[in-house]
């Protein structure tokens, strides 16, 4: 199995090499050359969430060196629940956020970090992880990289911007977690990053690398929930289901694509998006233009310019596949926040403001149909916004919770990417 660039310039490459560079060589973004059937699934036969993820990823690993560790990766990866809820009759709620930074890029993260080390291992050497995040991005990758062998990170986050859950979790690691508080922007911290890469004494000498999320190793296991979402919807209700995903960057939607391309048992995907309506004015005008992000209550979703476009554009090259494939509603900040009352009030469940576009948009135009609504996060992780609105405390869950509980440092420096090397 080789992956191949969306821009079709660059080498194929196996998945660990795909894994280990992150953006292929022109510029693009890797993917699979093509897809595995899931005919050779036995899923009456699987019996834990780490031993199917195995087996939806094993033909992606085929011929690779971590193919031989695939199986303690996985357990390694998946170590916390996935459980589907039902709300009421046919519509349900996957719960992504029972890892242990509460939203789903736990999944990616967590399997980006056990690759990498067991590859590190091989090829005996370090190499140290620049991350810029505005909250939920850093988090998941500290989290995920924290005590992991032959690995640094650097987390950079502007003082000030992220809320003092989100700060705690960047800077609670301590080991080989450094996080450093920026005395500028989101932009500064991300400008810093690029300069550093751009420097090639630092970039070597410290065997630089990143971690985001267009990088191939958060996004084929995300692929695996959908398989496994899906079979547990046909077990329980005897259909397919419509699988609603609030999205930014559209990695989380593209995995579902690739799950439906395997030929898991989905009937529909559809993306629920904040005021960030890149994707929906695309599919209603047939032009797709990226902008600048605007703010919303569902902050990890602000993104005008959603990187994983590219490939969704290279899976559905033709546009009116795509667009028959694709469908996307924008769902404005008052709304969100009347979600999460109707959803309270009327079921008792607390929904993050994410998520809450999601439940929207089933509420809207799938109602009483057979639905899966993504949780990307836990509502514990938003308690100044939800808290407000549903007139209590949120319980915080225990994986937060100990994460909380701990020692806090940092490093506070301006925008001179240098400091971060001192
Ligand atoms: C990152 C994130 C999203 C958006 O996911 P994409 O893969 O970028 O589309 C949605 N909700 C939460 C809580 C997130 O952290």
């Amino acid at each position: 199995m080789k992956f191949v660039s969306t821009r079709g310039k660059a080498p194929a490459v196996c998945a660990s090499e795909a894994i280990m560079q992150g953006l292929a060589p022109d510029g693009g973004l890797y993917v699979p050359q093509s897809f595995p059937p899931l005919t050779h699934l036995a899923i009456h036969e699987i019996s834990s969430y780490p031993e199917l993820a195995f087996e939806v990823l094993a033909p992606f690993f085929e011929d690779d060196p971590l193919r031989e560790d695939l199986a303690e990766i996985c357990m390694d990866a998946f170590n916390f629940p996935v459980p589907l809820v039902t709300l009421r009759e046919q519509e349900t709620v996957l719960e992504l956020f029972h890892g242990p930074t509460a939203a789903f890029k736990d999944f990616g993260a967590r399997f980006l970090a056990a690759c990498m080390e067991r590859m590190l291992a091989k090829q005996q050497r370090r190499l140290t992880i620049l991350v810029a995040t505005s909250g939920d991005t850093g988090g998941a990758v500290a989290a995920a990289f924290a005590n992991r062998k032959g690995i640094d990170v650097k987390v950079l986050y502007p003082k000030g911007r992220v809320s003092g859950r989100q700060q705690q979790q960047l800077t609670c690691w301590g080991g080989n977690i450094q996080a450093y508080e920026v005395d500028g922007s989101f932009d500064d911290c991300q400008k810093m990053v690029k300069e550093a890469f751009m420097d090639k004494d630092i970039s070597l000498q410290w065997g630089l690398s990143s971690a985001n999320s267009i990088n191939l190793g958060r996004l084929l296991p995300q692929s695996v929930y959908y398989v496994f979402a899906s079979h547990l919807y046909n077990q329980a209700f005897g259909k397919k289901p419509t699988i609603i995903i609030p999205s930014g960057n559209v990695g989380n939607s593209c995995a579902a694509f690739w799950a439906l391309t395997m030929g898991a048992p989905i009937e529909r995907i559809v993306l629920s998006v904040n005021e960030n309506r890149t994707i929906p004015d695309f599919l209603s005008s047939g032009t797709y233009q990226p902008r600048d992000s605007v703010q919303t209550l569902a902050n990890a979703m602000d993104v005008g310019a959603p990187s994983n476009m590219e490939r969704l554009f290279h899976l559905y090259p033709d546009t009116d596949t795509l667009a028959r494939m694709l469908t996307a509603y924008s769902v404005d900040d008052p709304t969100i926040e009347a979600t999460i009352k109707e959803v309270y009030g009327g079921l008792g469940y607390i929904l993050c403001p994410h998520t809450a576009t999601g439940e929207r948009v089933r509420r809207d135009y799938f109602a009483g149909q057979p639905t899966i609504v993504v949780s990307t996060a836990h509502p514990a992780k938003f308690e100044q916004v939800v808290e407000p609105l549903i007139g209590t405390t949120i319980e915080v869950p225990e994986n937060l919770a100990k994460l909380l509980d701990k020692n806090a440092s940092f490093k506070a420096i301006g925008t001179d990417y240098k400091d971060l090397f001192n």
